[in-house]
This record gives structure tokens, sequence and C-alpha cells, in this order.
């Protein structure tokens, strides 16, 4: 009877910790749920009167008889408008890949398609910095089950950060395959460069937002930390994987696993 009372004594304590946890579970989602809804309202409503600003601000730029000075004033004006947007269209996107209420319709992506558009817009930055820009895709299709403007996403994301991250005349490679005997129902799409790569430390915190690395090189380049974050919750809704590996001073791997179509 002793034993009896002890083991029910701990199953009601194992249950009041249970729904203790829970409840924080619940409390802490309903917070990450309104910082996600006031991030999306407060780019919202930056957007409408910056999209004004830089309405008026091209009139203006285009307009006769302005002196140098005006002029050299209105384009650092209009680079300035243009990155807030840039930062604000990744809040915005942010916020939408983020809500598990705004599901995935799937169909089949060619990654092979994928890659050519991403390395097509990609071309001249690396060539501005005489980057080897290798792609190894099969002959046959590798097919991804998701949203294909999603995974165009991640893909432009991971290799513009591959340019971004690698000093001039290195290399950058991108390849698509079927994850192999392991994964047969996932298709992977790696990303490598021969860049600054990553400390140990910083790669516990990389996908998060805002997360930026202190690493000189890194600081150096302009960004925001929101391009990973924005690539983790897309492979995330899509039950992907991503794996990072880097050795600092030799470059990094981003490797995407997606569910196969
Ligand atoms: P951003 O590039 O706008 O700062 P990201 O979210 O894309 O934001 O990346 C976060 C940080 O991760 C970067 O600031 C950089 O420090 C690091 N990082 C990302 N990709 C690479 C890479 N390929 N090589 C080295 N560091 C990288």
């Amino acid at each position: 009877a002793l034993d009896i009372g002890h083991d029910l004594g701990r199953a009601i304590l194992n249950a009041r910790t249970f729904e203790r946890e829970h409840k924080l579970v619940e409390e802490l989602q309903e917070l990450d749920a309104y910082k996600s809804q006031l991030i999306a309202t407060v780019a919202h409503e930056l957007k409408n009167p910056l999209t004004s600003v830089m309405g008026h601000l091209e009139m203006l730029e285009s307009s006769p008889d302005l002196n140098g000075t005006t002029l050299s004033s209105l384009h650092v004006m209009d680079r300035g408008a243009r990155r807030m947007v840039r930062v604000i269209d990744d809040l915005l996107l942010l916020s939408k890949v983020g809500d598990p209420e705004n599901r995935i319709i799937a169909a089949p992506v060619d990654l092979h398609r994928v890659v050519d558009d991403v390395i097509d817009l990609t071309m001249v930055a690396a060539q501005q910095k005489r980057l080897e820009l290798k792609v190894d895709v099969p002959d046959q299709a590798v097919l991804a089950l998701g949203d294909a403007e999603e995974i165009d996403r991640v893909c432009a994301n991971l290799v513009s950060n591959a340019v971004k991250y690698t000093p001039a005349d290195g290399s950058v490679s991108v390849s698509v395959e079927m994850a192999g005997s392991e994964h047969p129902d996932q298709v992977v799409l790696t990303v490598s460069d021969a860049g600054i790569g990553i400390s140990q430390s910083d790669l516990e915190r990389l996908g998060t937002e805002f997360f930026r690395s202190s690493n000189p090189a890194a600081v150096a380049q302009p960004g925001t930390g929101l391009g990973l974050a924005i690539v983790r919750r897309i492979v995330e809704r899509h039950h992907g994987r991503l794996e990072i590996s880097s050795e600092l001073g030799k470059g990094s791997t981003f490797r995407v696993f997606l569910p196969a179509a």
C-alpha cells in the first residue's frame, strides 16, 4: 500500500510538472506569434510611406537643372531607401514563412531550373570578384516537393552569401542530387564556398533572426542577418533539414535536404 501511495504521489507530481511545462510552452508560442505579428505590422506600415518617398526621389532625380551636390545627395537618399525596402521585404517574407497558419501549396520543383535561375542572377556579382562558379547538376531532373518561390529563395540566399563571404579570386560551388540510399525520399541542394568560414560559436547561432557574425571579414559586408533565418524557416516548413559545416578561414558548406517529389 505504501508503494502504491508513493507511485501515485510521483505520478501526480509528474502530471503537475507536465502541466506547468505545457503552459509555459503555450505562453512562449503565444509570445512568438505576437512578436511575428508585431514585426509584420510594423513592416507593412513602413512600406507604404517609403514607397511614396522613393517615388518622389525618383521624380526629383530626373528633374533638370540640379547641381552636382543636390544630385549626389538624392542618390545617397535613394540608395538608403532601396536598402530599407530590402530589409522590409525580408521582414515581411520572414513573417510569412514563419506563420504556421500560412501553409505551403506543394508541387514538384525542378532544382536544376532553380539553380540555373539563381546562377544567372548571381553571375555579375561573382564576375566582379573574379569568383569561379562551379555548378554540378545531373542530366535527369531532380524534383523537390514544395513551394517553387520559397525554394528559389533558399537557393538565392545561400548562393548570394557564398559569393558575399568569399574573397576575390575564390570559388563557389552549387550542386543538386538525390540524397542517396540512406534518404531515398529526399533531394539535396549543396552550396559550398572557399570563403571566410564561420567559427564554432557563431555556427550555433546561425539562422537566428538578425544574427551576424562579429568576424571583421563578415562585418565588412553589408547585411541584415535575416537571410539565413528565412532559409531556416522555409526548410522547416518543408519538413526538410539544413546542415552547415564550416571552418574559419577555409570555407563553408550548406546542405539543404528537401522531400523528393
Ligand atoms: P547577412 O548576410 O545579411 O548578414 P544571413 O542571415 O544571410 O545575413 O547570414 C548571417 C551571418 O552568417 C552573416 O552575417 C555571416 O556572418 C554568416 N554567414 C552566412 N553565410 C556565410 C558564408 N557562406 N560564409 C561565411 N559566413 C557566412
